[in-house]
């Protein structure tokens, strides 16, 4: 696909847009059928040691309060509550290296032995040592977004480190036997379509086997709390531009797309994309687990299961680790 194309498709409204997400949603059932995959995610942690000017759960953030969940309550959850549509785990957090080493790595090899459940892991910048101990205990996807592929634009965010430094943490993850999925967040302040562009090419080209667009929520108690969301149609856009891209992937459709609209998850999924979340943090804890607004959005099993069936699909039996493990990595295609 030429850049001239893709800023198109980028572009594209009314009936040339549902052309584009018609191929989307086509080229997602040649690869992964008619299916989506049902995924929990529990946010165990809301420490961070970054400070990314766009995330309600950065250090200066002093109006949030931090936890740490206890192990028993995550095993109640994941090993008596656990719906049965899921086949995939998320544990999630702020980058908090002391929850990865109490909580999580001891976590990871209990859902090993216990379960046959995918588990994916989205927990930051760590050292080489904790990405091995992860992957030794048993974890198989790591979640590890560039936020923005601008190497400028990073900087000014105050994304964590450098991007040069982030690649490089994908390379690590991927030569330690890591799948690792990545991407982007669509609107944040100062992006460029230019921008948007340089972005979603780097993401094709990193040997990820997951890609991601969320737009940007303006976040409480941030830097950026008065600047206007991200543009949901474009974010669509860039659903379609993936998945094109790289059909092989999972691409998730993310619970942002209906804070803009009723309509977004469903409208993803219809796009291109193929995984969705249900979210399991227990009240009590996420509300401060806040990535956007002490109020959230929860994507329930109802909500999840709902939206699955209006885009006309039916949750995989399998985990998508199990059937990312059985594609071989995916490079860019020429469509
Ligand atoms: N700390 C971990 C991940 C937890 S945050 C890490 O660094 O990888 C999970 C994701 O929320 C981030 O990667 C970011 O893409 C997204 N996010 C944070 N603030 C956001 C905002 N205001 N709008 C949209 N997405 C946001």
């Amino acid at each position: 696909m030429k850049n001239t194309e893709l800023t198109g498709l980028l572009r594209s409204r009314g009936i040339g847009q549902a052309g584009w997400h018609a191929r989307g949603g086509a080229c997602r059932a040649e690869v992964w059928g008619e299916k989506a995959f049902v995924r929990a995610v529990v946010e165990v942690s809301s420490y961070c040691r970054q400070n990314c000017s766009y995330c309600g759960m950065r250090r200066d953030n002093k109006e949030l309060g931090r936890y740490r969940m206890e192990a028993e309550i995550i095993r109640e959850i994941l090993f008596e509550q656990l719906p049965p549509s899921v086949t995939d785990i998320n544990i999630q957090a702020g980058e908090d290296p002391v929850v990865v080493r109490e909580l999580v790595i001891p976590l990871v090899r209990e859902i090993r032995e216990k379960t046959s459940l995918g588990i994916s892991v989205c927990l930051g910048t760590l050292d080489t040592k904790q990405y091995w101990e992860l992957r030794e205990a048993g974890a198989d996807l790591y979640i590890i977004k560039l936020e923005t592929g601008n190497a400028r634009h990073y900087l000014d965010m105050l994304s964590p480190g450098t991007l040069p430094k982030r690649l490089e943490a994908i390379r690590a993850l991927v030569d330690q036997g890591w799948m690792v999925s990545s991407g982007y967040i669509h609107g944040l302040p100062g992006q460029t379509e230019e921008h948007v562009v340089e972005t979603i090419r780097l993401l094709a080209e990193l040997p990820l086997s997951g890609n991601s667009v969320s737009p940007f929520i303006a976040g409480q108690d941030t830097v950026w709390a008065e600047s206007p969301g991200g543009c949901l149609e474009t974010a669509l856009n860039a659903v379609t531009a993936m998945r094109l891209l790289n059909p092989n992937r999972i691409i998730p459709a993310v619970s942002a797309m209906n804070i803009l609209h009723p309509d977004g998850y469903v409208r993803a999924l219809k796009a291109g994309a193929n995984l969705t979340t249900i979210n399991l943090t227990p009240e009590g804890w996420r509300e401060n687990y806040q990535l956007y607004k002490k109020d959230r959005l929860i994507m329930s099993e109802q909500r999840v299961i709902s939206a699955i069936e209006k885009a006309g699909l039916e949750p995989s039996r399998v985990s998508m680790t199990e059937v990312l493990s059985s594609l071989t990595h995916s490079t860019p295609v020429t469509v």
